[in-house]
């Protein structure tokens, strides 16, 4: 068993606690962030193709309709449009399947209401848990390596297909995949790091410029990164939209394609069996927060002071 220890002395060493939220609470914070501007908010609105020229960019929807900016960013998640037009690169399908659901804490099993986030891993497959809301809710997560040919997406889950792939695991952390109610099902993809994602006056953001598998659980962390240091590249350059795109790709690229090989990494080792499972034991067990702190500087230690690449202003 390994321990990472998250309460106060992670907060010395990296300057922020650490911390897990609601998918929701994140959207209506975004959401809530959107409305203070005044602007034009659309929903049900798909964009379909985007065409730009020296002062602008103008994107068409899928009623034809044209929608006319200074510039474009493409936060458009793992299936992006912009990115298909510009890069058209193929997904990596993994084989790796995700099942997810939210339990009330009524539902949850008393001896594993932990303050903390936890993880249970085994051959093939493993298990996340952690509190959400101060403890109302808690999240499930398992995943496993598929035995059949998976296409990329989200459909319904199934019990039934959950606990076929969690035989022979002990029984406490068992016990949770019997709870959900309804389970989500992701098929997951990532794509080949690329080193661009600016295009004069148009760029990606998250999934769209760095999709990624979610064994770092660093996805979304990586996208709201992506916006901070859009904000300050933009800042630095006096809003410049086509100097401010290449600063921030310039400073993402490298730590997001890191995330992206990390998790591949991270998806091996915690699905090890045989003798690649004892040697994952032998380099966790015994090692001090002090050890995982250092091997974690280069996440964990990124801030707004530091995110532009050097020689920026
Ligand atoms: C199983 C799983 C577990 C995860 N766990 C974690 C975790 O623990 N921690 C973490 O940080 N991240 C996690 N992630 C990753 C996280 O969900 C994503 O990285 C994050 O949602 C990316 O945000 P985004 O805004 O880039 O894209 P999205 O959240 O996908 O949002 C894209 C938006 O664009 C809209 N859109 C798409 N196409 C168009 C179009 N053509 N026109 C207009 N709008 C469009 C979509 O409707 C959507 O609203 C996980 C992901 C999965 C699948």
């Amino acid at each position: 068993m390994g321990k990472i220890p998250t309460g106060e002395a992670f907060r010395q060493r990296f300057g922020n606690p650490h911390a897990v939220i609601h998918r929701v609470d994140v959207h209506l914070s975004l959401l809530e962030g959107a409305q203070e501007t005044g602007r034009s908010n659309f929903t049900s609105t798909r964009m379909e193709r985007v065409e730009q020229d020296d002062t602008g960019v103008t994107v068409f929807d899928q009623k034809g309709q044209a929608h006319r900016g200074l510039a474009l960013i493409g936060a458009d998640g793992v299936k992006s449009v912009l990115r298909a037009q510009y890069v058209n690169d193929p997904p990596r399908i993994t084989g790796h399947v995700v099942y997810r659901a939210v339990v009330d804490r009524a539902d949850f099993p008393e001896n594993l209401q932990w303050n903390a986030a936890s993880i249970w891993v085994g051959p093939n497959c493993h298990l996340v848990h952690y509190p959400l809301r101060g403890g109302e809710q808690y999240n499930v997560v398992v995943t496993f390596n598929s035995r059949k040919q998976e296409e990329w997406g989200v459909t319904e889950g199934s019990k039934e297909e959950v606990q076929s792939y969690f035989q022979g695991i002990c029984p406490k952390a068992r016990q949770l995949i019997d709870l959900p109610k309804s389970w989500k099902r992701w098929a997951t993809a990532d794509r080949e790091p690329i080193g661009q994602w600016s295009f004069g006056r148009t760029t990606l953001l998250g999934d769209a410029a760095h999709p990624t598998t979610q064994y770092m659980a660093q996805g979304a962390c990586m996208a709201l990164e992506d916006a901070v240091t859009l904000g300050e590249a933009l800042r630095v350059n006096g809003n410049d939209f086509v100097k401010a795109f290449d600063l921030y790709q310039r400073s993402r690229v490298a730590r997001t394609a890191r995330i992206v090989l990390s998790g591949r990494e991270m998806g091996r080792i915690y699905h090890a069996k045989g003798v690649e499972r004892l040697v994952r034991n032998e380099l966790w067990k015994g090692r001090s927060p002090e050890r995982f702190y250092d091997a974690m500087e280069w996440l964990y230690g990124w801030n707004v002071k530091n995110c532009l690449a050097p020689g920026a202003a």
